[in-house]
């Protein structure tokens, strides 16, 4: 197949048996709906090939601040972000009833399923989205080809895998998962209101875990559209009887773990569905093939409670899409080398390695009942809390100390 036209021409008519495009990408969630927007943007020809047409009310990343942001305003998302989530920029943070410090910063709250939409809303031509599901996957140095369950197929010069979790495609090419830690966290999401109506005293409200042998991270409160989100995330056996408590009597489960948090919420209750989610911790392996590439949670699963999700899939948006695909289209071949280019992304890499990281400190903070984690989750929480109190008595003084001692 020859070098890319760079034209954005339509990939094809409406209902055509053959396909043809640039760049063939696989999932219409977060990660390939942005890098389908991104690369269509550029004049490449997309398909972004998704098998619902409307993404699902699922719990997944509900909101996003500090870096993130920034990656979103250069990729040029930021004002879709706006038009669709809500805004906060403080964030209350406690444990066992008691301020350990405020974090300042822009951040947004939103329902996972209207980011995705917002997403695909971005891409040019509505015609690149393509509702159908790829039923099979074959590469090569040259020309990829999907089959799709209507019976359609299509070819393209490099398959993007953007499928999530499901691993069902990368099979069929010899890509498997490695479980790191299975059942690594346990996440429930829903939605509350105080029961007179009126607002919450706080913009946005981090409760800590008191105990290390409840296996309370943290519960995250933070507008949405909707209302006031709740996030709770734990490292603690899934079969425990605790989660169906949470599942089926979540305010009063809520308040007995996390006492301190009953003068912040007054009388509240659950306004909709609870949502629980048990996360693996998975990468996957034989990943390194011509003419396709991982990007998102397909390449790699994270842990709600550390919140890197969203920003390995934008390194790897990023970095795909505005610098290799572009120049890997401009010659001939999709051989393993011009792939291997993206896997060894020193940002990437970065990005995925922090992930993994942030994810076993977490667990380790949180449930740890050693005396060395002991200590540590007690110094954590004091070292947050002087700089707090510092920082209140003599405001931009320590940020003032540490550029000194950088210098
Ligand atoms: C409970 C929970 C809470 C989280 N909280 C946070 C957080 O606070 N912060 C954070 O940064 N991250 C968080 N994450 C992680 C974040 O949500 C994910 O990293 C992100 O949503 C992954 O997006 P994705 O596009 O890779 O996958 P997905 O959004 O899962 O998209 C995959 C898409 O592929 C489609 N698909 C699959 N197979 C096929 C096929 N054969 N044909 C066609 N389409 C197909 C699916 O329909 C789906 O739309 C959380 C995750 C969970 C589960």
């Amino acid at each position: 197949m020859t070098a890319n036209s760079g034209a954005a021409e339509p990939i094809a008519p409406t209902g055509a048996a053959m396909i043809v495009a640039d760049i063939a990408i696989v999932g219409g969630g977060l990660a390939g709906s942005l890098a389908a927007a991104v690369l269509a943007r550029a004049g490449h020809r997309v398909a972004l090939v998704e098998k619902r047409a409307v993404h699902p009310d699922e719990f997944r990343v509900e909101k996003i601040g500090s870096q993130q942001l920034d990656v979103f305003r250069r990729l040029g998302f930021i004002r879709g972000l706006e038009s669709m989530a809500c805004p906060y920029d403080r964030v209350l943070n406690i444990r066992e009833g008691k301020v350990v410090d405020v974090s300042v910063g822009q951040a947004y709250g939103f329902t996972y399923s209207h980011l995705v939409a917002m997403a695909r809303g971005q891409i040019p031509d509505p015609s690149s989205l393509i509702i159908d599901e790829v039923t099979a996957v074959s590469c090569s140095d040259d020309v990829q080809h999907l089959d799709f369950a209507s019976g359609r197929r299509l070819q393209a010069r490099l398959v993007v895998l953007a499928t999530g979790m499901a691993g069902v495609l990368g099979y069929r090419l010899g890509i498997r998962r490695r479980l790191l830690a299975a059942q690594h966290s346990v996440s429930f999401g829903f939605t509350i209101a105080r029961r007179d109506g009126a607002p919450f005293d706080f913009n946005a409200l981090t409760c800590y875990g008191e105990r290390a042998s409840d296996g309370i991270d943290y519960l995250s409160l933070f507008p949405v559209p909707a209302g006031m989100r709740a996030n709770l995330f734990m490292f603690r056996d899934p079969t425990d009887p605790v989660m169906r408590e949470l599942r089926r009597d979540t305010a009063a489960t809520v308040l007995r773990l996390l006492p301190g948090l009953r003068c912040y919420l007054g009388d509240f209750l659950v306004t909709d569905r609870v949502q629980n989610w048990v996360m693996d911790l998975s990468i996957v392996e034989g990943h390194l093939q011509p003419g396709v590439v991982l990007i998102g949670d397909a390449f790699q699963t994270n842990c709600p409670a550390a919140g890197t999700g969203v920003a390995r899939l934008l390194v790897d948006v990023e970095r795909l899409c505005t610098e290799y695909a572009p120049r890997w289209l401009m010659t001939e071949g999709m051989s393993k080398e011009k792939i291997s280019q993206f896997y060894s992304d020193p940002a990437k890499v970065a990005a995925d390695q922090q992930s993994l990281r942030m994810a076993r400190f977490r667990q380790a903070l949180t449930s740890r009942g050693d005396i060395g984690w002991d200590v540590r989750r007690r110094l954590h929480f004091l070292r947050r809390k002087i700089i707090h109190r510092v920082d209140q008595a003599r405001p931009g003084w320590l940020g003032r100390v540490r550029t000194a001692l950088r210098a």
